[in-house]
């Protein structure tokens, strides 16, 4: 039997009509029923350009108002969103949109010059829809908990980004996972600076509507704007990912940011511990969490009780979430992440070999390696495609990274596997530096005392940026290939 729920942003529009759904930075405000009205008429201008229940559309488009209408006027249709990153280049999106299977593309007025490279059927500017009658069809005034919402595209660290189907109950589930963790307060106002068009950004804007909750939107994240809106707008709660918290502290310096905020909600990737130990040491309430695009945002978050005490740790899997870890030996911790629950996707877009590799045992295998300490606390150690395998010991690059980015000199660093005749792969760094008053030496200097003699890098390059992608990402098989 399929489980359905009253239409999420109808309902909220009902219970809580004149509360305040998204603030801008500008001071603009829009109400739960201003944004269910919105919603719904672009709704019917949309199915006057011809888009009905299961069209796949793709929105290309930073953090505005009218995506955010766009993204709920598909769900007031039964239409899916395929949600595409603006950084791609051309070739990428292109990519996408023939994967999956996109017929018509909403773009934000001013990025619709530039797409007249991207193959899909039709490309329309939010203002274009807007300019359109609005037909007479009957909208979704409920939402079948199976039915498929979302696209969103895995970043592509690892090889070919993968289109994650989400259903509603993907979303709905991932909501109610972290309400039972931080608690909604009356109160909450959730900044957020990530983009809507990759899972963190997006599962807060439907948490949003679940929880009544307003939500203060950037277009994009600055540090002046987010310390501001923390200092002096009442915001409690922000999505993070790691560069951000390090501009936040340096931008707090020896001050304390106020009480009203509890939760920095830290997610994308891993976090370095010198990092996590600065923010304790000013009493910012910095929550890691672990999370993928295969899981509607964070499945695994430290809990508000053990923020401070269990540094490092991404904490336990949320209330409707399970995990474990497959160990390839019993005397090694450290195994492949297993995880499971209603908010983690059934499938890729019509991509079995991917399906069969990570999905077929009704547990997601994330291709992520972590231990659990003796209290059930998720130690994410490393992806299992970038471990290190020297001489036999597992080193795991993201340790030596995080030991290398504790120096104050040094901005970034990234560390990968070189091919080596007699240990089969040994270590080498690549660093960026903030003063050139560092040298190779410097750096084993710091790191012999903080690590074991075969994790230290063999090799140090200085170099002026890592290779990222279009998620902001370190792409570590990139780093190998500027040697060749
Ligand atoms: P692809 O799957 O295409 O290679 P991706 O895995 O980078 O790309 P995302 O879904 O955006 O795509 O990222 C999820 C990944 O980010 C996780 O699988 C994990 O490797 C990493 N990650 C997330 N949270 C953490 C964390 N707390 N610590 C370490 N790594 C993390
Ligand atoms: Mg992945």
């Amino acid at each position: 039997m399929h489980e359905t729920i009253p239409h999420w942003l109808t309902k909220q529009a009902d219970l809580a009509p004149d509360k305040t759904a998204i603030e801008l930075d500008n001071g603009h405000c829009l109400t739960f029923r201003q944004l269910k009205d919105q919603s719904q008429s672009f709704a019917k201008k949309l199915a006057q350009a011809g888009i009905t229940k299961g069209t796949h559309v793709g929105i290309l488009a930073k953090n505005e108002i009218p995506m955010v209408a766009a993204v709920h006027a598909l769900s007031y249709l039964g239409a899916v969103g395929v949600l595409l990153n603006i950084r791609l280049t051309d070739e990428e999106i292109n990519y996408q949109l023939k994967d999956a299977e996109v017929s018509l593309v909403l773009t934000s007025d001013h990025l619709k010059e530039g797409t007249e490279y991207f193959q899909a059927e039709t490309i329309q500017s939010f203002s274009e829809i807007a300019a359109l009658e609005e037909s007479e069809v009957s909208l979704c005034n409920e939402l079948d908990l199976d039915d498929t919402f979302t696209i969103i595209y895995t970043s592509g660290t690892t090889g070919f980004p993968k289109g994650v189907i989400h259903t509603y109950g993907n979303h709905w589930w991932s909501a109610i996972g972290s309400a039972l963790n931080l608690g909604i307060h009356e109160n909450d106002k959730w900044l957020v600076p990530l983009p809507i068009f990759h899972v963190s950004g997006l599962s807060t804007m439907i948490k949003s509507l679940i929880y009544g909750m307003q939500i203060f939107l950037l277009e994009k994240f600055d540090e002046s704007i987010v310390h501001q809106a923390i200092l002096h707008k009442g915001v409690t709660i922000v999505s993070v990912v790691t560069v951000m918290v390090q501009r936040l502290i340096n931008k707090l310096g020896d001050n304390h940011y106020p009480e009203s905020l509890r939760c920095l909600l830290l997610g994308g990737g891993p976090a370095p511990r010198p990092l996590l130990e600065k923010g304790k040491a000013r009493n910012i309430p910095v929550f890691q969490s672990y999370g993928m695009t295969e899981t509607a945002s964070q499945i695994v978050t430290l809990s508000p009780k053990d923020a401070l005490e269990k540094i490092g740790s991404a904490g336990k899997p949320l209330f409707p979430a399970q995990l474990k870890i497959e160990q390839t030996s019993k005397d090694d911790l450290v195994g492949e992440i297993h995880v499971k629950g209603p908010m983690v996707t059934k499938g890729y877009f019509k991509n079995e070999a991917a399906n069969n590799k990570a999905l077929k045992t009704g547990w997601l295998a994330t291709g992520d390696l972590g231990y659990l300490d003796d209290e059930g606390f998720l130690f994410v150690v490393e992806r299992r495609n970038d471990l290190i395998i020297s001489g036999g010991e597992n080193i795991y690059p993201s340790e030596i990274e995080s030991v290398i980015s504790g120096m104050d000199q040094v901005r970034e660093v990234g560390v990968v596997g070189k091919k080596h005749e007699t240990w089969g792969q040994v270590p080498i760094a690549f660093i960026v530096v903030d003063s050139q008053s560092i040298s190779p030496r410097d750096i084993l200097v710091y790191a012999e005392k903080r690590l074991a003699k075969y994790k230290l890098p063999k090799e140090i390059y200085f170099i002026d940026q890592l290779p990222k992608n279009a998620s902001n990402k370190l792409v570590r098989t990139m780093l190998l290939k500027s040697l060749e």
